[in-house]
């Protein structure tokens, strides 16, 4: 498990760095990245929300049958279509708002043992990719939401979520 980076920290806001070798160290850190994601309930995981500034991501939808897998140093190659639904962020929690993106993606990158390899994907996985990859750019999924005044209300609401996250290291999330 590794401490989540939360909305303000630098590292969320910086390009990360390529991958040279999916070394042994690589290898730990997409492992522990899945751990990290799978504890925190969340679908995807982008090196910098570890604290991490390298282009490393995983993916798990195995809610919905899909396998598990990792891209190291993925990079879109073609978008089609567009699409706008509901996105959240674990570093940026109990936020969701819509965001336009391309309703189907190709994208290269090496696996979790430096193959090539190539992803066509459509619908939620396309959407979980692309928010992933925004990350290894600094972008983050706010930054891409049409409306500016929802964003500003949520960031003035997500200010006090994260001082209690700082204080507790969690955020009890009312069941309203
Ligand atoms: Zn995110």
């Amino acid at each position: 498990m590794m401490p989540l980076s939360y909305f303000g920290s630098e590292v969320l806001r910086q390009p990360a760095q390529p991958v040279i070798k999916v070394s042994a160290e690589i290898k730990k850190l997409i492992e522990e990245m899945f751990e990290t994601n799978k504890a925190a309930n969340g679908v995807g995981l982008a090196a910098p929300q570890v604290g991490v500034g390298k282009r490393v991501v995983i993916i798990d939808l195995s809610h919905t049958g899909i396998e598990p897998f990792a891209l190291v140093n993925p990079i879109l190659i073609r978008g089609r279509g567009s699409a706008e639904d509901s996105e959240g962020c674990l570093s940026l929690p109990g936020i969701f708002l819509p965001v336009p993106r391309f309703e189907k993606i190709s994208v290269r990158a090496r696996d979790e043992k430096g193959r090539s390899i190539v992803i066509d994907a459509e619908g939620f996985l396309a959407r979980v990719i692309q928010h992933e990859l925004d990350h290894l750019d600094g972008k983050l999924f706010i930054d891409r939401v049409e409306d500016k005044e929802a964003v500003e209300r949520e960031l003035l609401a997500l200010k006090d979520r994260l001082a209690q996250i700082a204080l507790t290291g969690k955020w009890e999330q009312d069941d309203e």
